[in-house]
């Protein structure tokens, strides 16, 4: 499972320490806030030597008796000094003074305000205040002032892990979904596909075989005796013996030169039964596969006292092929297999017959 908490949050020099858990609730007070609050009767001189000494800072809080009553950004502060008299008229005089003439709304938000949130906001003001600094409230009377730079910055790297996130999340939901796919398409105690996955395969094939006017072939496979099996050996060894046969089966398919892999599907069509489903493949052929999985499963050699076929474990395999046809039927083609596997049943079990 994805742990969100994996994810390294922001790695940004805007954010300070003690961060939360995840992205999605990072406030204002995980960000870098400066901390330039000024009683409002202090000289414009102090402002000023303090925005030299320190570059970043983005403007000053101003307060009357501890209480909020402006904000001055460092570009407005800078604009007024550099002003015809700009000096002589604010730096010896109260901040107060400044303030009158440089007054614009500013913003206050409390610290547990979301990053997502702060921005949103920040950005709704007018333009001419969009890139103002935000005062923060971090306690009562306590603020501290952010550059709208460092949460615009905030808000992208949560945008970009958000989209990580997301992605990484597609990538296991994707995954997730194919893994299900294939254990809904597999029987669950051979592991070779399941009657659902047989029937879908069958018609695919079908249609294609049908377009290209190829035969198809199918080999219906069933052990002999095998309730005398589990009456004898008991259900378990009857389970693995399943088992054991599927493998076997698989094998023999497999191992069948110029088969590919892709192009053929061996399926537990019920109980002790299996069906093999093998497109481009004609009579001859199928023949010859359904007669090399039989002497495979033999040669497993599984002792089955009860079996009237034989000392060991063997199977009784059905072949049918068609060219499909406008109108033909797959089912026609699956009981055409059944009915051969019965007469090979009659005729003595381990053994293979063609219809
Ligand atoms: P035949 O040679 O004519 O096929 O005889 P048979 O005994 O194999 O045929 P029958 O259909 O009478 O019995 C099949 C047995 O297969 C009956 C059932 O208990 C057993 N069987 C079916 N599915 C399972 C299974 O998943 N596990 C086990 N252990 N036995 C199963
Ligand atoms: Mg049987
Ligand atoms: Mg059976």
């Amino acid at each position: 499972m994805l742990n969100l908490s994996s994810f390294k949050p922001l790695i940004l020099p805007a954010v300070e320490n003690s961060l939360p858990k995840t992205f999605q609730e990072l406030t204002l007070r995980n960000l870098s806030l400066y901390d330039f609050q000024v009683d409002s009767n202090q000289s414009g001189e102090v402002a000023a030597l303090r925005l030299e000494a320190e570059p970043r800072l983005p403007g000053i809080i101003l307060t009357e008796e501890g209480h909020i009553s402006g904000m001055i950004s460092r570009q407005r502060f800078l604009e007024y000094l550099s002003r015809p008299f700009g000096r002589e008229l604010f730096l010896k005089r109260s901040l107060k003074t400044l303030h009158q003439f440089a007054y614009t709304d500013f913003l206050v938000m409390p610290g547990d305000t979301k990053v997502i949130e702060a921005s949103s906001t920040a950005l709704q003001r007018p333009t001419n205040q969009a890139y103002e600094p935000i005062v923060v409230e971090i306690e009562p009377y306590i603020y501290r002032i952010l550059d709208v730079h460092h949460l615009l910055t905030a808000q992208c790297h949560i945008h970009q892990l958000a989209s990580n996130l997301l992605h990484e999340l597609y990538q296991e939901l994707e995954a997730a979904n194919q893994k299900l796919e294939l254990q809904a398409s597999l029987d669950a105690l051979t592991q070779v596909a399941n009657r659902r996955r047989f029937d879908e395969y069958l018609a695919q094939q079908w249609l294609q075989m049908s377009k290209q006017q190829s035969p198809i072939s199918i080999i219906m496979a069933d052990i002999d005796c095998f309730k005398g099996y589990n009456d004898t050996y008991g259900h378990q060894a009857g389970d693995k013996c399943i088992k054991q046969v599927a493998l076997a089966i698989n094998q023999a398919v497999q191992m069948t030169i110029n088969i590919k892999k892709e192009n053929n599907l061996v399926a537990r069509y019920g109980g002790e039964e299996f069906a093999i489903v093998l497109p481009q493949m004609n009579a001859i052929d199928a023949v010859s596969i359904a007669e090399q999985i039989r002497s495979h499963v033999k040669s497993l050699n599984i002792t089955h006292k009860a079996s009237v076929a034989s000392k060991v474990v063997t199977l009784s395999l059905g072949v049918s092929t068609a060219i499909p046809q406008l109108g033909g039927s797959r089912e026609a083609l699956i009981a055409e297999a059944d009915r051969a596997l019965y007469q090979a049943k009659i005729k003595g079990r381990d053994r293979v017959l063609l219809s």
